[in-house]
């Protein structure tokens, strides 16, 4: 297919127009099929990367405000009605639990994200959410419990857990030892120095910080991706970068739960790959982008719009253990958006030699209305603003009766 007089971005993010080849699930320089798609009012762009949400969060909105982790489903009237939702949602049927998850992954790719990386929730639904994948068609990097659920499709991958601090042991970094031995290419993530709890509890074990702990035990590496550091000081960053381990930042979830700002202009001093991600109970990925970039200048960082843009493509790629996505070029998987350029307040869009402001414009202001079309690995999703692998309406009509009836669960 041939996305005719397209405009998209060169490596110096420049605006231009030309013809853009997509052959079978690629960018390609060139292929016979005849078809064609006229393109000369749309910007063409990597889809984005949701680098760390945790699925079927996004229904509990609300319900675990204002209460740090620790004390999340304790014995407080909030805590009660936590744990009934989480009982009423762990009693679903595997379809219920289906439809909860490509309700997620739905609303992710009408706003562009064609990749995310989906966490457990307090149990693992490993197989509904895979399902849900499947049915929608979105990029998906899924946490597995354990190396028996490791499959590499072309639209799925599995990953697995690092010990976390709160449970650190001995035995837990000798199974993730085996684990990484005979698995050596697979993606291991970890929460890492998000709150001062967690920092506190591996001090406990004897370490200095979380990142000396997992390099002591031999498990960091560029298959590593840690996830927020809020709390990481210099020398833990220091020592991630030299291990080519990758970091995630949820700067809205960080905000929100009173971890505070993770330390981003000197993780990229390092040369550290950052992913993005909405983390816990959230789906809006702009609102992540945005946030992050006021962080960005906050800390001084050069250029935080092209720092953001590749935080959300290219890195959050290979943070999800997908770096054949996430940049436009050819030989690389044809997962794109098409964003209407002649929305006025995306304008003005001015590109010379010295000068472009269509990252700043798409970052920083950017609204996942404009976006007209997206597709992954060649295959569209949404065209016209429409999806196209399911029937919108009746997803959503499903999503309000499933949500009445775990409400009524929770408050009988
Ligand atoms: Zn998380």
């Amino acid at each position: 297919m041939k996305l005719k007089n397209a405009w998209y971005l060169n490596e110096e993010d420049h605006l231009i127009q030309g013809d853009l080849v997509i052959h079978q699930d690629q960018i390609a320089e060139f292929c016979n099929d005849l078809e064609e798609l006229d393109c000369s009012h749309l910007l063409v762009l990597p889809g984005m990367v949701n680098a760390h949400f945790h699925g079927t969060s996004t229904i509990t909105r609300g319900l675990f405000m204002d209460m740090p982790v620790a004390q999340w489903l304790n014995d407080t009237s909030q805590g009660q009605l936590q744990q009934r939702f989480i009982n009423a949602l762990n009693r679903c049927t595997e379809e219920e639990k289906i439809q909860l998850s490509l309700y997620e992954y739905i609303s992710m790719l009408k706003q562009g994200v064609t990749t995310v990386f989906d966490c457990r929730l307090f149990q693992q639904d490993y197989q509904a959410k895979k399902r849900a994948g499947e049915l929608c068609g979105i990029r998906l990097t899924l946490e597995a419990d354990d190396p028996s659920l490791l499959e590499d499709r072309p639209l799925l991958k599995a990953a697995l857990p690092l010990p976390e601090e709160s449970s650190w042991s001995q035995d837990r970094c000798s199974q993730a030892q085996f684990w990484k031995q005979n698995h050596p290419q697979t993606i291991f993530k970890a929460h890492c120095m998000e709150t001062d709890l967690a920092a506190e509890a591996i001090r406990s074990k004897g370490y200095q910080h979380t990142i000396e702990a997992y390099a002591q035990a031999d498990l960091l590496d560029e298959h590593s991706v840690l996830i927020h550091n809020c709390k990481a000081p210099a020398e833990a960053i220091q020592l991630a970068a030299k291990r080519g381990a990758r970091m995630i930042n949820c700067p809205i979830s960080n905000l929100k739960s009173q971890n505070g700002v993770s330390p981003l202009k000197m993780m990229l001093d390092q040369g550290i790959e950052i992913g993005l991600g909405t983390d816990w109970g959230r789906l809006q990925f702009m609102d992540v982008m945005k946030c992050e970039y006021l962080l960005l200048r906050d800390q001084h960082v050069l250029n935080p719009a092209q720092i953001v843009w590749k935080m959300a493509t290219e890195w959050g790629a290979r943070c999800c253990g997908w770096p054949e996505t996430g940049l436009l070029k050819p030989g690389m998987q044809a997962d794109l958006i098409f964003i209407r350029m002649d929305e006025p307040d995306f304008q003005p869009l001015i590109s010379t030699p010295q000068f472009s402001d269509v990252l700043q414009n798409w970052v920083l202001d950017g609204r996942s209305e404009w976006i007209e079309h997206v597709m992954v690995a060649g295959q569209w999703k949404v065209k016209n603003r429409k999806v196209c692998v399911l029937n919108e309406a009746e997803l959503v009509a499903r999503q309000r009766q499933l949500m009445k009836k775990l409400i009524s669960e929770t408050l009988k």
